[in-house]
C-alpha cells in the first residue's frame, strides 16, 4: 500500500507530467472506482478541464482542475501511466482520461480498490472524503494539546492510523514513528505524557520528510509501486526487522487493532500505570 511519502513522489512525477493539459473526455471501465458523482455526471463534468495543479491532502491526490478538484487515492495499487491514445487498453485500466494532445492519463488498480471524486472547487474541504481528515503532518495547529484533545482510550498504534486526527500515517510509519518515540504500540493513547506526544509530533515530521526526500532524488518511475516499496524498506528500523539496530534485542511482532505491529519490548518497555 503506498504512504504518504510514495503518494508525494506520485504527485511530483504526474505534475511534471500532466500540468496544463487538457481533458477531452474520459472513459469509465469500473463503475465502482467513482465514488461522486455517478458515472455518466462524471465523464460528463470533466470534459475540457485542464489540469491547473496537483496537490495532495494525507494520502489523496488533488488534480485542481479549471473548475473541479478530481480526487484520487491508490489504496492497494493503484498507479497512474501515461500513455499513446493509440496503445492497446490494458486489462487493469479502469479510468481513462484522454488529452487533447493525443496521450492519455491512465488509472491502472489490479484490486480495484481505489476510489475518486469529482467535486466542486469551494466545497471540497467541506464534504466527504476530505472533511473527515485531520491534521496533516507538517500543519501548525498540530500541537500536543490538539493531540491530547483528540486521542481516546485507545493503543496509541490504533490512534496514530486514525486518519481522523493525523492525516497520511500508514502502518509502516506508525511502527517506525513509536520505536524512535521509545513508546510501545500498545500504550493507551490518554495516557502518554505531553513529552511522548511532542516526540509523536517530531518524529513524525522527521520521518516522513526524510522519506518524501528520498523518494524525491531516487524514484526515476511512479509507475512501479514495487520499486518504491522496496526502497523505502531499506531505510526502515523496526518494520518487518528481526533484530534491534539500537540494543540488538529481537523484534517483536505482534497485532495491534488488526495491524501488524513490529517494536522492540527493551527500547519501547510497557509502562506500568
Ligand atoms: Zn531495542
Amino acid at each position: 500500500m503506498p504512504e504518504l511519502p510514495e503518494v508525494e513522489t506520485v504527485r511530483k512525477a504526474l505534475k511534471r507530467q500532466v500540468l496544463g493539459k487538457k481533458i477531452i473526455s474520459a472513459n469509465v471501465y469500473w463503475q465502482n472506482i467513482i465514488a461522486y458523482p455517478e458515472v455518466k455526471v462524471f465523464e460528463k463534468k470533466i470534459k475540457n478541464q485542464t489540469i491547473k495543479n496537483i496537490e495532495r491532502y494525507g494520502k489523496w491526490l488533488m488534480f485542481e482542475l479549471s473548475n473541479y478538484y478530481l480526487l484520487s487515492h491508490l489504496r492497494m495499487e493503484g498507479k497512474y501511466f501515461i500513455r499513446d491514445r493509440n496503445s492497446p487498453k490494458e486489462k487493469h485500466e479502469h479510468v481513462i482520461f484522454n488529452f487533447e494532445d493525443g496521450t492519455d492519463l491512465r488509472y491502472n488498480d489490479t484490486r480495484k480498490f481505489g476510489k475518486m471524486y469529482l467535486l466542486n472547487k469551494n466545497e471540497v474541504f467541506d464534504v466527504k472524503p476530505l472533511s473527515k481528515l485531520g491534521l496533516e503532518p507538517w500543519d501548525n495547529n498540530l500541537t500536543t494539546e490538539y493531540l491530547k484533545n483528540k486521542f481516546k482510550r485507545k493503543p496509541i498504534k490504533t490512534e496514530l492510523l486514525d486518519q481522523s486526527i493525523i492525516v497520511g500515517i500508514g502502518n509502516i510509519y506508525a511502527d517506525e514513528i513509536l520505536f524512535m518515540s521509545k513508546i510501545n504500540p500498545v500504550t493507551i493513547a490518554t495516557e502518554l505524557s505531553k513529552t511522548d506526544c511532542q516526540n509523536i509530533i517530531d518524529n513524525t515530521r522527521k520521518i516522513l520528510s526524510e522519506a518524501i526526500e528520498k523518494g524525491g532524488t531516487t524514484i526515476k518511475s511512479y509507475t512501479s509501486s514495487e520499486g518504491v516499496h522496496g526502497r523505502f524498506q531499506s531505510h526502515l528500523l523496526v518494520h518487518t526487522k528481526d533484530k534491534c539496530p539500537i540494543c540488538q534485542e529481537k523484534i517483536d511482532k505482534i497485532t495491534v487493532g488488526g495491524r501488524g505491529t513490529y517494536y522492540c519490548k527493551k527500547c519501547q518497555k510497557e509502562r506500568v500505570v
